[in-house]
């Protein structure tokens, strides 16, 4: 694992706001309200444990723009998550709803609490505490929680009736990616790793890699590391390399992915620890980050590719499935190495982009079929992923620089527009 202990996503945000307003030829009046997000709510709650003692938690909740929409964004449960991360999260929400253009704003709310030594009675007396306490900033029509890193359908499922609830009514549209029982959307739980599969086969096609030719290494084996696997595999892709926080595997021919998925669904915290088969070698994490392959898709965490290592990658591309996965130092290096990067904002932008369908869904008491969600998902994130290219080629910046652009420009419009400011 790659840690820099001077590493502030929350910097690393900014000075990409910075360097896009510039290239955009912005006055700092323009958008100096987005450098500081519009909210932040820090809160400590009690639970009590199985054991019987009450303990401590922290969470957060930061709603980083409402210009264009709904504050919309995950909740993630982590031991070491902090402010600054919840932040730098809820502004890259801000720009993924504006690359892929739906009505929303980015938000992101947090627990500081290790799920994988906790019960399921004790994760949701947790998130129901916290939902409790962010109750006054959550709602449909203000800000939507949805799943993220350690947090899943059945979270959203306890949110959605802690709410409920205080408001003495159903209220589906107050969270995404709940299980489709109560008002879910189907497709939902593999859409990020769906609209990370499109646009690798968009990137593909523009720099002539046949994926049915193609490797893959992909760092992280949870919702979207596994949908991504799943569907890049089907595709014919090889996917030599998988990881997650136990441990990594490697086999050149190609892993059989099914089979390490449903390894998982057996294991208790639905890890890969363990896992053998014939072929298959146990490497090291940070190997799987340096391996020769076609396509290098991190959907762990922020934070993996940094000056340290970026040296060392051998993808042809990187397709950021995690939030952050980069640094803005790294960054620099791989351009200078030629390595191609599809950056957050764009390669993982499938996840909300179901979640809104899921919203709206829910607002207009309608179901839709899978085969609609998926080609109106396929539809969106192509047209997104052109727009960036389009804006990459006319101004010869990266795609990351590109996908920046094309999200702060609509932002700052939409500020305009609403008399926010001249
Ligand atoms: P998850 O909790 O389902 O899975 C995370 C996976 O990463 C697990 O397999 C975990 O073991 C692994 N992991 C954690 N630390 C690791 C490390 N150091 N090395 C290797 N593996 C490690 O979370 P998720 O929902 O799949 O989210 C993954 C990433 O994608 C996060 O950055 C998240 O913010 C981002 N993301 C998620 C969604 C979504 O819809 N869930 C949408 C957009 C972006």
């Amino acid at each position: 694992m790659t840690t820099s202990r001077s590493y502030n996503p929350y910097e690393n945000m900014l000075q990409l706001l910075d360097s896009a307003a510039d290239q955009l030829e912005l006055n700092l009046d323009d958008y100096i309200s987005l450098r500081y997000p519009e909210r932040e709510l820090t809160v400590s709650f009690p639970v009590e444990m199985d054991n019987g003692h009450v303990e401590m938690f922290t969470g957060y909740r930061v709603q980083h723009s409402s210009s264009r929409g709904p504050c919309k964004g995950g909740l993630r449960f982590a031991p070491d998550v902090t402010i600054d991360e919840v932040k730098a999260l809820a502004a890259w929400m801000t720009w993924k709803c504006a690359v892929v253009n739906i009505p929303y704003g980015g938000a992101k709310g947090a627990v500081r609490c290790d799920p994988s030594k906790l019960t399921k009675k004790e994760l949701m007396q947790i998130t129901r505490r916290y939902t409790a306490m962010i109750l006054p900033l959550i709602g449909p029509e203000k800000d939507i929680p949805a799943p993220d890193l350690n947090t899943n359908a059945d979270v959203m499922g306890w949110i959605m009736d802690t709410y409920s609830m205080f408001k003495g009514f159903c209220v589906p549209g107050v969270v995404t990616g709940k299980p489709i029982e109560i008002g879910g959307s189907l497709g939902r739980r593999e859409a990020t790793g769906s609209g990370v599969a499109f646009i690798t086969n968009e990137i593909a096609k523009k720099i002539n890699i046949d994926l049915t030719y193609s490797s893959v290494a992909i760092q992280g084996f949870g919702n979207v590391g596994q949908a991504a696997a799943y569907l890049l595999n089907k595709e014919g892709c090889r996917i030599v390399a998988v990881s997650d926080i136990s441990s990594s595997f490697y086999r050149e021919e190609g892993l059989n992915i099914q089979d390490m998925i449903e390894y998982t669904n057996h294991h208790p915290h639905h890890l890969l620890e363990g896992y053998t088969a014939p072929g298959v070698s146990v490497i090291n994490n940070q190997d799987l980050l340096n391996l020769k392959v076609d396509f290098l898709i991190p959907a762990a965490k922020e934070n993996q590719i940094t000056s340290e290592n970026a040296g060392k990658v051998q993808a042809k591309v990187i397709v950021e499935a995690a939030n952050g996965p980069t640094t803005f130092n790294a960054d620099t290096i791989l351009k200078e190495r030629n390595i191609i990067v599809v950056p957050d904002i764009l390669a993982n932008a499938g996840g909300v982009v179901v979640s809104y369908f899921e919203w709206v869904q829910n607002i207009q008491s309608l179901m839709w079929d899978e085969n609609e969600v998926n080609a109106l998902l396929l539809k969106i994130m192509n047209k997104a992923f052109d727009e960036v290219w389009n804006l990459h080629l006319k101004y010869h910046s990266s795609l990351r620089m590109a996908a920046y652009m094309l999200a702060l420009n609509r932002v700052v419009k939409a500020k305009k527009l609403r008399g926010i400011f001249p």
